[in-house]
C-alpha cells in the first residue's frame, strides 16, 4: 500500500522547471510532532506516520513509494533587487496528494538537504526554525488565515553551524502548491515565453480555474490573484502579523502566507513595528505591507506581460488597469476586516473614522493589539466573564470612544449575544507570541519539547476563553519584549 496517496503534476512540467534530487538522509532522526488532523485530511495514516516508517520519510532516510522528488527553480527581488535565480535550497517537493477536500497539495521536505540551488548554504534548517514554522503557521491555520501548514517535523540528530552549533531539524511543509510569483518571474527574465506559458496554463488549472472559460485567461488569473494577496494582507494586518520577508519568491500564487523565517505577530499596537534583523529600512514593517503587495503584484503584472497581448502597448495597458484596482480591493479588504473586529454588521461611511480612532488611540496609549480587540468583545457582550481583563482595561481615555462605539452598535438591530459571538469568532484570545515562541524554543534547544506541545495545543483553539492565569494569552513584561527575530536560514 502507498503510504502516500501521490499523484504529481509538476514534475510533469519539461526539465528546465526543477532538478530532481533525493533527500540527503540524516544521522539519527527524531519525532518531534505529527499532525494528526492534516495528516487524516491528506488520506495518510496518522498513526504511521508516528511510526519509525513516517519519521523515516520526514527525514528523507527514505523516499516513499510513488514520491517523485524534486527541487525547483525560481527568481525574485529579495529586499528590492533583483535575483535572477533562486530555487529550493533546502527543500524538496517528494510529491502531491489530493486532499479530502478535493484539492491538490503539495509536500515538500523542508531542511531536506542540498540542492542544485543552495549557493553557499548547506541544505539544513536549525531546529529553532522548524519549530517557529509550525508553530506559528498552524497558528495561522486556526486564525483563518491562508498559509502553508505543518504536516510533521523531526530533528535529525545532526548540528547545523549558525554562528554556533545548532541541532538540526526538518519540517514537512504542504501548500497548495509552493509556485511563487518569482517562479513566473524566473521565466519571463529567460525570455522563456512557452515555459511561461505552460506555468501559467499550470497555475490556472490548478488554483483558478475558472479563470480558464474567461476571455482573457491571463488577466482574468491576474486579477484574481491580485484579489487573493489583497484579502491575504489585510487578514495580515487584522492579526498584528507581520511576515518580514515579503520578497517576490515568498509570496504563493495560491495566496497562501509562506516563510516564516522572520516573522512575527506585534503585541502592543505600533503600525511600524519591524521585527526582522535584517530589515534595516523597515520596507517589511506592518504598515508597508500592503504597499509592498502592491509592489510585488507590479512584478507580477510586469512578468505576465507577454501573454496578456501580442501588442506589447496594449498587454501593458491591461496589465495597470488591474494594477491600479489593487487599493481599492485592498481596502474593501481592510474596512470588512476592521468591521467585523469591531462588531459591525452593517457597513457606514463613518466607520473608517471610527476604526482608525480607535487604533490611534492603541498607538498613543501603547495597547496590546490582540487584548484590546478581544476585551471590546466581552464589552460587547452582556456577559459579566471576563478572561482579558485580568491583564486589559482600556486606560480612561478610551471613555468617548467607547460611547461612540456602542452608539454605533444601537444603529443596528442586532443582540448582544449575537454581536458578542460574531466577535468572539474574529478577535482571538491567544496568538503566537513571540517571547513565548522564543522560551518554546530555547527549552527546546535544552531537550524540553513541552511549552512547544502546549503551545501548539493551545493555538488550534485560538478564539476560546481561557482562564485567568494562562500565561500565553498575556503580552511580555517589559524584560520579556522580543525586538528582533533572525531569519533562520
Ligand atoms: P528565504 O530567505 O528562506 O526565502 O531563502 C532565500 C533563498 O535562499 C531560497 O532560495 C532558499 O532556498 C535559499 N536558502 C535559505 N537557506 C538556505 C540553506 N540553509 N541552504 C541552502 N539554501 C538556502
Ligand atoms: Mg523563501
Amino acid at each position: 500500500m502507498m503510504q502516500f496517496p501521490f499523484n504529481n503534476s509538476f514534475v510533469r512540467m519539461p526539465d528546465r522547471f526543477f532538478s530532481r534530487q533525493l533527500p540527503t538522509p540524516v544521522r539519527k532522526p527524531a519525532l518531534i510532532k505529527v499532525n494528526q488532523q492534516l495528516a487524516r485530511q491528506l488520506g495518510i495514516d496518522p498513526d504511521w506516520l508516528e511510526s519509525d516508517g513516517g519519521v523515516k520519510v520526514i527525514s528523507g532516510n527514505q523516499v516513499p513509494e510513488g514520491a517523485d522528488p524534486i527541487a525547483t527553480v525560481y527568481a525574485g527581488h529579495q529586499f528590492g533587487s533583483w535575483n535572477p535565480q533562486l530555487g529550493d535550497g533546502r527543500a524538496v517537493l517528494l510529491g502531491e496528494v489530493i486532499g479530502s477536500d478535493g484539492n491538490r497539495y503539495d509536500i515538500q521536505l523542508k531542511g531536506g538537504g542540498q540542492t542544485p540551488y543552495s549557493r553557499m548554504g548547506d541544505g539544513r534548517a536549525p531546529l529553532g526554525p522548524v519549530l517557529r514554522e509550525y508553530i506559528v503557521s498552524e497558528a495561522m491555520a486556526a486564525l483563518g488565515i491562508p498559509t502553508t501548514r505543518a504536516l510533521a517535523a523531526v530533528t535529525t540528530g545532526e548540528d547545523v553551524y549558525r554562528e554556533k552549533y545548532l541541532p538540526g531539524g526538518i519540517i514537512a511543509r504542504v501548500a497548495k502548491s509552493h509556485i511563487r510569483i518569482g517562479t513566473l518571474q524566473y521565466f519571463a527574465a529567460q525570455n522563456d515565453i512557452e515555459g511561461l506559458g505552460l506555468l501559467v496554463e499550470h497555475i490556472i488549472a490548478r488554483h483558478y480555474p475558472e479563470a480558464a472559460g474567461s476571455s482573457n485567461p491571463v488577466l482574468t488569473m491576474y486579477e484574481s490573484a491580485l484579489s487573493k494577496q489583497a484579502s491575504l494582507v489585510a487578514k495580515w494586518q487584522m492579526a498584528g502579523f507581520i511576515h518580514g520577508v515579503m520578497n517576490t519568491d515568498n509570496m504563493l500564487m495560491s495566496g497562501e502566507t509562506i516563510d516564516y523565517g522572520p516573522c512575527a505577530f506585534m503585541d502592543t499596537y505600533d503600525p511600524d513595528t519591524v521585527f526582522s534583523s535584517i530589515d534595516q529600512n523597515g520596507r517589511y514593517a506592518y504598515c508597508n505591507q500592503p504597499g509592498i503587495a502592491h509592489w510585488n503584484l507590479a512584478c507580477l503584472g510586469q512578468a505576465l506581460i507577454p501573454l496578456l497581448d501580442d501588442n506589447r502597448d496594449i498587454a501593458t495597458g491591461l496589465a495597470k488597469e488591474v494594477l491600479d484596482g489593487f487599493p481599492e480591493c485592498f481596502f474593501h479588504e481592510y474596512m470588512s476586516g476592521l468591521r467585523n473586529k469591531l462588531g459591525f454588521s452593517t457597513a457606514c461611511n463613518d466607520d473608517e473614522t471610527l476604526a482608525k480612532d480607535f487604533l490611534n488611540l492603541l498607538a498613543k496609549n501603547q495597547c496590546d493589539f490582540t487584548l484590546a480587540f478581544r476585551r471590546l468583545t466581552e464589552l460587547a457582550g452582556d456577559t459579566s466573564h471576563s478572561c482579558t481583563n485580568a491583564y486589559f482595561e482600556f486606560p480612561p481615555e478610551f471613555a468617548p470612544w467607547l460611547d461612540r462605539w456602542a452608539a454605533r452598535h444601537s444603529t443596528e438591530d442586532i443582540s448582544r449575544t449575537e454581536r458578542h459571538s460574531s466577535m468572539s469568532k474574529v478577535n482571538p484570545v491567544i496568538i503566537p507570541r513571540n517571547h513565548i515562541i522564543e522560551q518554546a524554543i530555547s527549552s527546546a534547544y535544552d531537550g524540553d519539547f513541552s511549552l512547544f506541545h502546549q503551545l501548539s495545543d493551545k493555538l488550534s483553539s485560538p478564539f476560546n476563553d481561557i482562564g485567568e492565569n494562562e500565561k500565553i494569552a498575556r503580552p511580555p513584561s517589559l524584560d520579556q519584549i522580543v525586538h528582533k527575530t533572525f531569519c533562520g536560514t
